[in-house]
């Protein structure tokens, strides 16, 4: 499968949160995992006599005949454990001192710590779990709001893996008949014409673009939308942001360009997680302090996806903000509000979003335009394959690279062994994310994002 030795030494760790909790959990993976804890658990039975998946109850005891804690002991047997190996997992009352005692009487037999991630990468190098299902399992623990939960379960549940090896196998099965020709170069057979294969190659293309389109949303699930909040001093940004907190931490007050540092709140919309930035304004400065808080509002309204623009209502409208904002962004990405509308019935613009930021009024259609923006604009649904993570995007993004070299080789009619390499590059590089095809560069680089214990 790849080039990693796979030792299955036993590893050792706690897989709940340091903390106190009603109970720990400690996980022991490894060939001999059962035969050592046995060494030290005194229940009814011995743990290697008796059947995978069940629980027993007992007493952690030391080399001094000291009773450590009264535990349950959960037994998994190979393979039908998540790493795939002999597993125990151990769960004694919730503190951290007698985890700790425990761990260091394993440690005294043939058993290490584990590194972060280790099970999981153990579970992956056992066939347990696909390469991106794996890197779910990070998304899944470190999920904040629901979207992103179900984003994560998405790619847990392997839609994503399917969808690309569907793809990478029609590869397969197109290189294939490239090389069988060359083999059969001398006797002039043809397995597909040149438009054939371009024709599955366009196909192929066409996939992994839909793909490719799932990624901002993918992005959006995992690290939210990020929206700054930008509008001459006064026209009310703080007090917006206070209302939708609820609460006061960004400082409301009467003097313009106080509001110098980018704060930064988060809130969730139906489970969507929005990141909200308010900026000092972008008007030009004298004041040192200030126009460096100025620079930061341009670096925020870069990387915004979002930009609520706000006016006040019984001001002149900022067409000069405006032109910056269509400087440093796209329009579509700027959403239009007018604030104070309690104070102003009369003559409204004709576009825009009205609000209060003192009464609350409109701010709930504010809110749903905000979601909307981010989200029905993307090409997703929940019951197709996302693509939420670089590492995946990267591959995806190469493949197609690679596939459009191949179609240069067919349009200057090159021989078929330039065509098949780069179908041949394709495929590994779908091979990536799944898993098939991996380097320890990659594997050590996910895995290494993992708490220990998982
Ligand atoms: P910022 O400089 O853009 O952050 O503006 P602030 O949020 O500090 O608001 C400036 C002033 O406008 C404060 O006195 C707020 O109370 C007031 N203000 C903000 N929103 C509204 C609103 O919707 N209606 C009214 N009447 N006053 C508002």
């Amino acid at each position: 499968m790849n080039s990693l030795l796979f030792e299955n030494d036993t590893i050792i760790a706690i897989a709940t949160p340091i903390g106190e909790g009603a109970i720990n959990v400690i996980r022991v993976s490894g060939k001999n995992a059962i035969e050592i804890c046995d060494n030290i658990f005194h229940g009814s039975k011995k743990l290697s006599d008796v059947q995978s998946h069940t629980i027993h109850y007992g007493k952690i005891v030391d080399s001094n005949n000291e009773i450590i804690d009264d535990v349950l002991v959960s037994v998994f047997k190979n393979p039908n454990s998540y790493t795939g190996e002999n597993s125990v997992e151990i769960s004694t009352h919730g503190s951290y001192f007698i985890s700790k005692k425990i761990i260091e009487l394993f440690l005294k037999f043939d058993c290490r710590l584990a590194e972060p991630g280790e099970f999981t990468k153990r579970a992956f190098l056992n066939g347990k779990l696909g390469l991106s299902q794996a890197e779910a399992v990070i998304d899944v623990i470190n999920s904040r709001t629901e979207a992103s939960l179900r984003g994560a379960r998405n790619q847990l549940d392997g839609l994503l893996s399917k969808k690309v090896n569907l793809l990478r196998n029609k590869l397969i099965e197109t290189s294939s008949l490239v090389e069988l020709e060359l083999d059969f170069a001398e006797e002039d057979i043809q397995f597909l014409t040149l438009q054939e294969i371009e024709n599955h190659i366009n196909n192929i293309k066409k996939e992994i673009n839909k793909l490719l389109s799932t990624y901002s949303f993918g992005k959006i699930l995992r690290d939210g939308v990020n929206v700054a909040l930008v509008g001459k001093p006064n026209v009310g940004k703080s007090s917006l942001l206070n209302y939708f907190l609820k609460e006061s931490r960004a400082i409301v007050s009467h003097i313009p360009g106080t509001t110098r540092d980018v704060i930064t709140e988060e809130i969730s919309i139906d489970g969507v997680l929005f990141k909200l930035f308010d900026t000092a304004g972008l008007r030009k400065s004298e004041n040192e302090i200030e126009a460096e808080g100025i620079n930061k509002s341009r670096e925020v309204v870069k990387n915004a996806d979002l930009i609520l623009f706000i006016n006040d209502i019984t001001e002149k409208f900022s067409r000069e903000t405006f032109e910056i904002l269509l400087k440093l962004s796209s329009e579509e990405k700027i959403i239009t509000v007018f604030n104070k509308v309690d104070l102003k019935k009369e003559n409204l613009p004709e576009k825009g979003i009205f609000i209060s930021a003192l009464t609350g009024k409109g701010i709930k259609s504010l809110l749903n335009t905000m979601k909307e923006k981010a989200i029905t604009s993307q090409n997703y649904s929940e019951k197709n394959a996302v693509v939420s993570n670089l590492r995946h995007y990267n591959a995806l993004k190469k493949a197609n690279d690679f596939l459009d070299n191949a179609k240069e080789s067919i349009a200057n009619q090159l021989s078929g062994e330039f065509i098949s390499i780069d179908l041949r590059n394709a495929e590994s590089s779908l091979g990536e994310i799944i898993g098939k095809v991996t380097t320890d560069d990659i594997l050590n680089n996910i895995f290494s994002k993992f708490c220990i214990g998982k």
